[in-house]
């Protein structure tokens, strides 16, 4: 591979502005309705964006997952897929990928991420035990919890403040791990996890360093050490841009020595590699052996894992994508333009930007709703109403109420702005940054939410709400005195 750069070029002028190193060559049309017309389709979807069609939505920014543009050789990887049962060659190719790109031998394919969850959760969580992390992710918890388990978040200080400078917020607090290990006693102690690019604290990565640390105190006490490495490729970037040791080292590298610190390595290859699937790999045999057997029996045969081939082709294809700069640079490139303009307009958003999305802090945006009222949703629901953008909630509405059916607020309210790899251009991106301003100008507008029917497992994906006042249709009038026929 010809040596690859960061998608983020500096301009005559001096600033760094984030230059598409792609050319778009299918496009997909899509549809930008009239205020009205979201109105009725975020009532339709009871106020979750979650419930939304695709066809009223202009800019779709509730997730990468799944939802990441693929290359031309990961397409074109497909048309050889290999259709067999088991011993598919294209399982074989995977296999390569990640023993390469990755540098463990064992491997196992899963459907998707949150498998992997269920798969190691089974095969290593004995009831009352501990699992310490820098942060949960909402399918792990739940995962974890179905497993008898416990998660304790051990982040530092520094992790949920909102304006912050600190490169690695997603680093693990050291003190408070062996705090947990000395409390909990090693064998209660399921295996450390670490996730990179913590998801829910918006997007933000962790150190070597802080790795290396980690890795000291599982060997300390004789603990595993599990890495949901979901979105790695953005934290190997960090690392690099970051961490002053890695300036000159190549993303293969760092994602070599960020794995070697676990014993056990699992990802959601919707984010990673651009297409459907997951994987577990380790390079402990004994380790495999204790959650193979659960593949079979969750997933299917061991060499597809519930993957269609074609999915597992473009799979290899994108993990050894991962290991170019341009590609993995793309989406945290866009996101910190987005940042960036968003925190000159004052607009409250999490920093340093981070991987995945734009996070808005939606408890500042909107002071006067309280977090009782989901702030969080009402400003995902009130942006999709004035802009056709669709983002995601990452506050209370993703949590679970507790065993007396109190809602748990959570630590932080985000609006969640996914960016999704080489998916939106620049334009459409300074479209997201002029309308998430003018709905902080008119912020007094939006008010909270209210549950009408409310799942009791991840209510956030099937749950419905309703504004607490009439304030969407307040909200829209504002919209067309400001706007007119301009939708
Ligand atoms: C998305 C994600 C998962 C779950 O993966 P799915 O493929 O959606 O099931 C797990 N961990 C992290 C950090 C994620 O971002």
């Amino acid at each position: 591979m010809t040596k690859s750069c960061s998608t983020e070029i500096k301009f005559s002028n001096g600033q760094k502005i984030p230059v598409e190193l792609h050319k778009v060559r299918m496009v997909q049309k899509l549809h930008l309705k009239p205020v009205e017309e979201r109105l009725a389709a975020m009532e339709k979807g009871g106020y979750n964006t979650f419930q939304l069609n695709t066809k009223d939505i202009f800019l779709d920014m509730l997730t990468d997952s799944g939802t990441n543009a693929m290359s031309d050789n990961q397409i074109s990887s497909m048309l050889r897929a290999d259709d067999a049962y088991a011993g598919s060659q294209s399982f074989y190719r995977m296999e390569e990928a990640v023993r390469e790109v990755f540098g463990k031998h064992w491997v196992l394919p899963v459907h998707q991420g949150r498998a992997a969850e269920n798969i190691i959760s089974q095969a290593f969580i004995k009831k009352g035990d501990v699992i310490p992390m820098n942060y949960h992710f909402t399918t792990t918890k739940a995962h974890m919890e179905l497993n008898g388990g416990e998660v304790l978040e051990i982040f530092t200080d520094e992790a949920l403040k909102i304006k912050s400078d600190v490169p690695f917020k997603g680093n693990i607090d050291i003190k408070k791990l062996e705090g947990v290990v000395e409390k909990y006693g090693k064998d209660n102690v399921a295996f450390i996890r670490m996730e990179a690019s913590t998801n829910l604290i918006g997007g933000q990565p962790f150190s070597i360093q802080n790795m290396r640390e980690v890795r000291k105190v599982a060997d300390k006490y004789g603990i595993m050490f599990v890495l949901d490495a979901s979105l790695i490729g953005e934290n190997a970037y960090f690392i690099k841009k970051r961490e002053e040791e890695f300036k000159n080292a190549e993303i293969s590298e760092i994602l070599l020595l960020m794995c070697s610190f676990a014993d056990v390595v699992y990802f959601s290859s919707r984010k990673v590699s651009s297409t459907r699937g997951g994987g577990i790999c380790t390079n402990s045999e004994e380790l495999f052996m204790k959650m193979r057997d659960l593949v079979v029996l969750f997933e299917g045969f061991v060499t597809y894992g519930g993957m269609s081939v074609r999915e597992i082709e473009a799979m290899a294809v994108g993990l050894y994508e991962t290991t170019d700069e341009t590609v993995i640079s793309q989406s945290p490139s866009f996101i910190e333009y987005a940042v960036t303009e968003l925190d000159k307009l004052g607009v409250p958003v999490v920093t340093p930007a981070g991987a995945l999305g734009c996070h808005v802090d939606a408890m500042d945006f909107l002071p006067h709703v309280p977090q009782s009222e989901y702030p969080a949703g009402a400003l995902a629901a009130a942006l999709f109403i004035i802009s056709g953008i669709r983002g995601m909630e990452r506050g209370t509405i993703s949590s679970v109420r507790d065993a007396e059916g109190n809602d748990v607020l959570a630590d932080v309210e985000l609006l969640r702005l996914a960016f999704p790899r080489r998916v939106f251009t620049l334009s459409q991106t300074m479209y997201v940054v002029d309308r998430v301003n003018w709905l902080y100008k008119n912020r007094e507008l939006v008010g909270g939410l209210v549950f009408t029917d409310e799942p009791a497992v991840l209510r956030f994906f099937n749950g419905r709400l309703k504004p607490t006042s009439d304030w969407p249709t307040k909200l829209v009038a504002k919209f067309k005195a400001d706007f007119g026929d301009s939708l």
